[in-house]
């Protein structure tokens, strides 16, 4: 990733790709205390607009809250810069990954206060879990790692080490042929996926777990929206793994997975082992949404001039 052309906004000016970077003893490095986002542009009929953009700073400043992380940077500073990624690198879609993170002012576990640096990079980026995936489901595994205890990190902080737990269930996933992990809270119920939210459809009716050990994904939020539109009846509640066994579909939600498919889970098939209706529509009210196709939802895009 470090060799291209193209531009990085990092601290306040638009940096040259391959020389946006870092000391081998910056602290984020050493520990994994930072924060970050992923957002994505997609290509619409007015030109590249972000989705939900500042719901994404929304949240990343949360993030740094929760972490006691100082951010250099104001929100409006954080927005404009998302637009001058696209404009510089003459992105039509992207995905862009915003991050703060501790220079390296002074190592051990204490971080060097007010040593806080701020990049947003931006690159063109394709279904994360593959596009066969987006029409014929995934496959997924039950992860031996349990997600985050509320009270060993902190859930809601999207925080780059908070990321060690999510590889190595994505890792003992793929190493035994899944295409991706769902992970149970420490009591055993179903909390997300190792970078997305959950749902099931049973009956006609949406499931998805309540927000105690996972992200508060802006993408559930826009399903859930979504599906108050279509008149589905929503749960949020804990839910089991034999609850997904026996679902009749389901499927991750993630900025970067979008809308994808799952039909299988721990070599159970779910439903009819391929996309469902309910999914299919979703699905596609997701994309008119991000596309500027549907009109009620214009104030989701943020369109880049
Ligand atoms: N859970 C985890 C652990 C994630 O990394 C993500 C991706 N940010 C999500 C859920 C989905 O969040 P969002 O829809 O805001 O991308």
């Amino acid at each position: 990733m470090a060799d291209r052309d193209g531009f990085i906004w990092f601290d306040g000016k638009l940096v040259p790709w391959r020389e946006a970077t870092t000391h081998v003893l910056t602290h984020t490095l050493h520990y994994g205390l930072g924060v970050f986002e992923g957002v994505r542009a997609y290509e619409t009929a007015e030109g590249p607009a972000i989705f939900r953009l500042q719901d994404h700073t929304d949240r990343l400043f949360r993030s740094a809250h929760i972490l006691g992380i100082d951010m250099p940077f104001d929100k409006a500073a954080l927005n404009a810069a998302h637009l001058d990624v696209v404009r510089a690198n003459k992105l039509k879609s992207c995905y862009f990954r915003p991050m703060a993170f501790y220079g390296s002012g002074k190592l051990g576990v204490a971080p060097p206060k007010g040593d806080v640096h701020v990049i947003v990079a931006a690159w063109e980026w394709g279904a994360y879990l593959g596009e066969e995936g987006m029409n014929r489901g995934i496959r997924v595994k039950t992860s031996s790692f349990a997600r985050h205890h509320v009270n060993i990190t902190m859930c809601k902080a999207k925080a780059n080490g908070n990321y060690m737990n999510s590889i190595l269930a994505n890792n003992e996933a793929i190493s035994n042929g899944y295409d991706e992990a769902l992970l149970l809270d420490v009591d055993g119920y179903v909390a997300e996926g190792s970078g997305e939210n959950v749902f099931i459809v049973r009956k006609g009716k949406l499931y998805t777990p309540d927000l105690t050990s996972a992200l508060e994904g802006i993408t559930r939020d826009t399903v859930v929206t979504i599906a108050g539109e279509m008149g589905l009846q929503l749960v949020e509640k804990r839910i089991t793994r034999d609850e997904v066994y026996s679902a009749d579909e389901a499927f991750f939600t993630g900025t970067a997975a979008e809308i994808t498919p799952i039909r299988e889970l721990d070599g159970r098939q779910i439903g009819a082992g391929s996309r469902g209706p309910v999914t299919t529509e979703i699905q596609s009210r997701y994309f008119a949404c991000v596309k500027g196709q549907d009109a009620s939802h214009r104030e989701w895009l943020t369109l880049v001039k």
